[in-house]
């Protein structure tokens, strides 16, 4: 029998779940990527995570043969990787006729509009006498696998993680051994990939922005740096994580997000340094438990795409008009006039990432500040970020917006001064984004418009609403308007 996997969210080739099972149950098998025209066609023209994407999977196309001609299979320099670019639902079941396959391998994607593509792949490979079979891999837990004693998911994370913790053991983050039936990696027929041509494709109606400026490196190889640089950091990651001018997090979100980097094996390190006793692992696993925790929230109620996980706060009224839009640009492009919040925009314009204390100071800006629906920041995030991740991406934003499973109080407000001064008091992040204000003394930063003229003017001759913006709003009447705007939640429970 022979077996294509179909690669989405899973660009490596080593402890995977879905060319495991291939491996082990086919004679023959091949890896296929497909450009879906389906969700690229809504995406900017140039979009820096396709350039991601692209660059690892010429990674992943080298990686596969050299897994062949270690295993000894037959031909390793015509096996590695096929590219098709169109939209799956029509690539797959063309690919699999060519081939011949029985079966078709891929990871779960629990996302509501991966469920409903995966079926429609399902329906067209079955008309070609294929079957699509899904596993779990890009969490450590999925769907029902961590419920309450009453056999319902948790709404809360605090014992959800408990739960997670005690169910966890070696089994669920042991790697899976790929290497063990990859002689089976079979030679690609001539017909399905030409010898003559790229194996991965350069797209004509997609600009790649370079991969130099990319902040990212890409492919498993980048994946491994970083993870090889965090484990010099993790056990101080507790008491590093919130400062964004300070190297603490491990940067592994975009591997995490196209599987360049395997959970089991990020989580298994995490857990095993955990219980040798240090502190910073155990608070760096708890951060993918988060991440395990969204995924199945969004399994379980996938209503959260578009509404508000708590109902009743669909019926806040949002601000609205052109004086909104006009804040929501400002909010956007950076000039605020909050250097932490025009910092934190800047980060994520001009590299894709930001840190996570400061994409909660800005939701919060957008929501509890400038009263903006959480819906447009999310938007405006799952554009720009290179981890865009729906499930959580979308549990940040409900967080922040109070109206999320185990969210914030609505009445819990962010001071985005305050966190400024508590989270970046030298200024040494908002220094980095926020060029105009580089000579300011470091306590005038957090709210130059307060600046003391002497300050200023020692600073250059900074000119706050020349230079840079004033405030364009105040943080204490938003308050107020924000907690009356909330006031509809607390009268509809
Ligand atoms: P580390 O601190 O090193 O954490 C390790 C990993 O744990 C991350 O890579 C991520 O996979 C996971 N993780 C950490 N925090 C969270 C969290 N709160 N929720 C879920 N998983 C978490 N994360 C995304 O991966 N994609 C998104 O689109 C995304 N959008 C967000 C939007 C908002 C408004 C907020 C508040 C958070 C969002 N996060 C998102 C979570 C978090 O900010 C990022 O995962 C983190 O900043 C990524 O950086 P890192 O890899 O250096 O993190």
């Amino acid at each position: 029998s022979s077996a294509l996997v179909w690669l989405r969210r899973d660009l490596r080739c080593h402890d995977h779940a879905a060319l495991f099972h291939a491996l082990k149950n086919a004679q023959k098998v091949w890896c296929a990527f497909v450009f879906d025209t389906d969700i690229l066609d809504a995406l900017p023209r140039q979009d820096r995570r396709v350039a991601f994407i692209r660059e690892s999977l010429f990674e992943l196309d080298g990686a596969l043969r050299v897994l062949a001609a270690n295993a000894g299979a037959p031909a390793p320099a015509l096996t590695g990787l096929i590219v098709r670019h169109g939209p799956a639902r029509r690539e797959l079941p063309k690919l699999a006729e060519q081939l011949g396959v029985q079966s078709v391998y891929a990871a779960h994607d629990d996302e509501p509009y991966a469920l409903q593509r995966d079926a429609q792949v399902r329906g067209a490979l079955s008309n070609v006498g294929a079957a699509l079979y899904t596993l779990k891999d890009h969490v450590v837990f999925e769907r029902n696998e961590v419920l309450t004693g009453n056999d319902t998911p948790y709404g809360v994370f605090t014992p959800y993680k408990n739960a997670w913790l005690k169910k966890v053991d070696d089994f669920y983050v042991k790697p899976y051994p790929v290497e063990k039936y990859a002689a089976r990696l079979a030679t690609i027929p001539a017909a399905v990939c030409p010898p003559e041509l790229p194996r991965v494709p350069t797209l004509p109606d997609l600009d790649f922005e370079p991969v130099d400026t990319l902040k990212v490196p890409p492919g498993t190889r980048g994946g491994q740096a970083l993870l090889g640089d965090f484990l010099e950091r993790i056990d101080h990651y507790g008491e590093t994580r919130d400062f964004p001018g300070v190297k603490g997090p491990s940067y592994l979100s975009t591997h995490l997000r196209f599987g360049t980097v395997s959970i089991r094996e990020l989580a298994g390190l995490a857990w095993r340094r955990a219980q040798a006793g240090s502190e910073g692992a155990r608070v760096w696993l708890s951060e993918l438990i988060w991440r395990d925790f969204y995924h199945q929230v969004l399994f379980h109620h996938p209503h959260v795409v578009g509404h508000a996980y708590k109902r009743e706060y669909d019926l806040i009224k949002w601000a609205n008009g052109k004086h909104a839009d006009a804040h929501f640009a400002a909010w956007c492009e950076g000039r605020t006039g909050y250097p932490l919040v025009d910092a934190a925009m800047r980060q994520l314009n001009q590299t894709g990432y930001m840190h996570n204390r400061l994409r909660m100071v800005t939701a919060s800006f957008l929501i509890k500040d400038l009263g903006i629906d959480w819906r447009r920041g999310e938007a405006y995030f799952a554009e720009k970020l290179l981890d865009f991740d729906l499930a959580a991406n979308n549990g940040g934003w409900q967080w922040a917006a109070s109206s999320g499973c185990d969210a914030q109080p609505y009445f819990r407000i962010f001071n985005p001064i305050n966190q400024s001064e508590k989270f970046d008091p030298q200024g040494k992040f908002i220094r980095r984004y926020v060029p105009e204000l580089t000579s300011l003394p470091d306590k005038a930063l957090h709210a130059p418009w307060l600046a003391r003229p002497a300050d200023l003017a020692a600073a250059d001759d900074v000119v706050i609403g020349r230079d840079y913006p004033q405030p364009i709003v105040q943080h204490d009447e938003a308050r107020a308007e924000t907690l009356a705007r909330y006031a509809v939640v607390k009268a509809n429970k």
